[in-house]
């Protein structure tokens, strides 16, 4: 069974016809025999595939798909199949951690929490509430989420959290919001079973989200095959089965797709009175993209100006367009940009908010939907506006505390600014939250510098000692996944219950318990001196939450513990959003006034009003600009960094997995058959590739990567490597500190680099 899944990470083909319901096949894996089963959902990638938990003598032994869950209909990838089993790894943190005499030391939580109390306490005094920063995760649950946004927004009042969802899915929320005027996927899984053309742009689907891309498979083999459009530096699996491939050169996903909305338009492919109905800045648009014929684009981009032609040819034949993007759009050159004009395609043929018809902007985290929803990732809770006065004033009567004690001086402070303001000192002590930034940030040594200085107190909970674990100077042991109950939302807003399985390790616990016991500590009150926190229990700050997104368009009032026992995940908003064709962009409820595309300048509410939008989505034009670091005779080739098959994120899950780990047990680079030939170098031969920040050295796998082009997964730190000294592992070793004008996402596919034969 494991090397079956392992050898074909999708499983048996079952092909269904356009309309009709994806078949039911129900995966399953045990490593014993399961006393009984819990319900919960995979927390290893955005799609949220719901399973059961297998349970015997209080520990995880397996898991089996939810054949009744409209996300999965039982399906699990590699991941999700084998991935539970870090649960059970050995090297679980168990006890809380203290570094003394510069040794992290095992500690009672009295004396770890009272630690981090007196310096929060004196840091308060001294500095105030700016002095701290929080960066959290997309893997918590909602619950631990907004404990964290009410004490750290309501309750110290700082402005300095975000969450890593920063580095996966900032662009995805950030594009919605500046075309829809609000966060939240108008799309569904389920429109797969009624599109007739997929555009894909900058995801490797059949890897990242692997039961996304069998149901996607499913479709391809089955009678009334949709027409498939990728665009992607890398032939991926996706790409092999696409009608039309476009393997741009990294950086250049916006004269691309500036070139396939001008054909749209100039070949009367738009649905034109769709358009004058339900959207703003059509004129606008189509003077940006005049510019990008065919031949422009294709000279940019370094690809076949036909096969552009071709391209928008079927995008302009779709009747039902379900179109995809995420990190080759996110984590690129012009990310919020390129990803609107994802979104202006759909809006240009008037396809959305029918079945088949939609967007997916997906996200890369398991929860990161959570994140961005519950004010951890750069937003007020529920979607609100922090340029609103009335939306910060209904948080502070939810919360009963004075509206400014809430910052709203400016956004709220995004990952790579509380980072930057680390190193400068102004930011004193930072709480890290199930997220492994001494591996997942860019120019790690920079990253290793600013947690190691002195100047800065550093907090960690997490689950498994890791490269950022070893920075810290205390750790807290956490309960993850089957160990604590709460709620998650995936990337097509499916809200799962995941039910508490086993107990946690040793003397660990849940990320929302720590949290309280440090606002608890700190004393934390409300108006009237009653303490912040209300809640203590899952339910109730799922129910607490419940209230907060009341009447906000994510709305979960009707969504309750019990209505998601038993039966299928549910989605807030609905099939589909917008199936009406208004829009959320009155500016007293929109989430965001938004920004200017290229230079990431923020509209205040009288530019807002100015564009008129009024329940109509935005089209919103950006011409190319070419990546702020370009190859040169020194760096010749570009770095494109992502995630692979067989791994999620930096590993500390999926790294303790056995089939998982001896499917991909290290790094490689990969490389075009044309640049190896060029380097002298083949497959399995060691290089090593440099960036003016760092190097990684690797073995080579020829693969069918565009010429001029780098591969290098970016699971791979230092924990596992035995002993080996040195800094020449993790992908982020090169990457540079460098971010989009809009989302504040940090660019990772677009490095200089240069590679050698060690
Ligand atoms: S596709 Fe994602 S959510 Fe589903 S089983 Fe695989 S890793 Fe888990």
């Amino acid at each position: 069974m494991a090397s079956e899944r392992i050898a074909d990470p999708w499983g048996p083909a079952t092909p269904y016809e356009a309309g009709t319901a994806w078949p039911v096949r129900v995966d399953a894996h045990s490593d014993g025999e399961p006393e009984r089963w819990v319900q919960s959902a995979c927390v290893l990638c955005s799609n949220g595939c719901a399973l059961d938990v297998g349970v015997a003598d209080g520990r995880i032994v397996g898991v089996r798909g939810r054949g009744v869950d409209r996300v999965n209909h039982g399906r699990l990838g590699p991941k999700g199949l084998y991935g539970w089993q870090a649960n059970n790894s050995p090297d679980r943190l168990t006890r809380p951690l203290v570094r003394r005499g510069g040794n992290l030391e095992e500690a009672g939580w009295g004396e770890a929490m009272d630690t981090v109390l007196e310096r929060a306490r004196s840091l308060l005094d001294e500095k105030g509430p700016s002095a701290f920063g929080f960066y959290t995760s997309g893997q918590l649950f909602l619950e631990d989420y907004y404990t964290l946004a009410v004490l750290a927004r309501g309750g110290i009042g700082t402005n300095h959290l975000d969450g890593n969802t920063r580095l996966c899915t900032a662009t995805s929320g950030q594009s919605l919001k500046e075309t829809f005027g609000c966060d939240g996927q108008p799309g569904t899984f389920a429109d797969v079973d009624h599109c007739d053309t997929l555009l894909h742009v900058g995801i490797n689907i059949a890897e990242t989200q692997t039961v996304s891309w069998a149901r996607m498979r499913d479709r391809l083999e089955g009678a009334g095959r949709p027409r498939l459009v990728v665009i992607d530096p890398r032939r991926t699996e996706a790409a092999r089965h696409a009608d039309v491939h476009l393997p741009i050169r990294n950086g250049t996903n916006v004269a691309v797709l500036n070139a396939l909305i001008r054909e749209l338009i100039e070949n009367g492919r738009v649905d034109q009175e769709w358009v004058d109905s339900h959207t703003v800045g059509f004129e606008a648009l189509a003077k940006t993209v005049k510019p990008y014929t065919p031949e422009h684009a294709a000279e940019i981009c370094r690809i076949d100006a036909g096969a552009i032609r071709a391209a928008a040819e079927l995008l302009g034949d779709a009747e039902r367009l379900l179109s995809f993007a995420l990190q080759g759009v996110y984590q690129s050159n012009q990310a919020t940009a390129a990803a609107c004009q994802v979104n202006n395609i759909n809006l240009l043929r008037g396809m959305i908010g029918r079945p088949g018809c939609g967007v997916l902007q997906m996200n890369g985290q398991p929860t990161a939907q959570n994140t961005r929803e519950t004010g951890c990732n750069g937003d007020l809770p529920a979607f609100r506006n922090w340029q609103n006065d009335q939306h910060v004033e209904q948080l502070a009567r939810l919360w009963n505390v004075d509206p400014l004690t809430i910052p709203h001086y400016g956004p709220p402070t995004h990952a790579m600014q509380i980072f930057r303001y680390a190193e400068q000192g102004s930011i004193s002590f930072l709480w890290i939250s199930g997220t492994n930034p001494a591996v997942s940030l860019p120019e790690l040594a920079r990253i290793r510098s600013v947690l190691a200085d002195e100047r800065l107190f550093v907090v960690v909970s997490d689950a498994f000692p890791n490269e950022t674990t070893e920075l810290a100077d205390v750790v807290f042991p956490t309960a993850i996944w089957g160990e604590k109950t709460g709620t998650f939302t995936n990337a097509d807003r499916t809200v799962h219950l995941s039910e508490q399985a086993v107990e946690p390790p040793g003397e660990a616990r849940a990320d929302r318990e720590i949290f309280l016991d440090f606002a608890d500590g700190l004393g934390l009150q409300d108006k009237d001196g009653a303490p912040l926190i209300k809640w203590r229990t899952p339910e109730e700050v799922f129910d607490a939450w419940r209230e907060c997104s009341r009447g906000r368009p994510c709305d979960y009032s009707e969504i309750s513990y019990e209505a998601l026992r038993g039966g299928s995940g549910i989605q807030w908003g609905g099939e589909r959003l917008y199936t009406d064709g208004r829009f959320p962009t009155e500016p007293d409820y929109c989430e965001d006034f938004g920004h200017e595309l290229t230079t990431g300048v923020t509209f205040t509410e009288v530019e807002f009003k100015a564009l008129g939008a009024a329940g109509r989505a935005m089209l919103k034009p950006a011409p190319y600009v070419p990546p702020t670091e370009e190859p040169t005779d020194e760096y010749p080739l570009i770095l494109n960094t992502g995630r692979t098959v067989y791994h999620f994120h930096t590993r500390t899950k999926t790294g303790r997995a056995r089939q998982l780990v001896d499917a991909a047990p290290d790094v490689w680079v990969e490389l075009s058959e044309a640049d190896a030939v060029r380097l002298g170098v083949g497959e399995g031969d060691v290089v090593r590739v440099e960036s003016a920040r760092g190097r990684v050295d690797a073995p080579v796998r020829l693969t069918g990567v565009r010429d001029g082009v780098v591969f290098i997964p970016f699971h791979y730190g230092y924990w596992d490597r035995g002993g080996r000294d040195g800094h020449d592992r993790a992908a982020n070793e090169l990457t540079i500190t460098l971010w989009d004008p809009v989302s504040k996402q940090p660019i990772y596919k677009t490095a200089a680099v240069r590679v050698e034969r060690v």
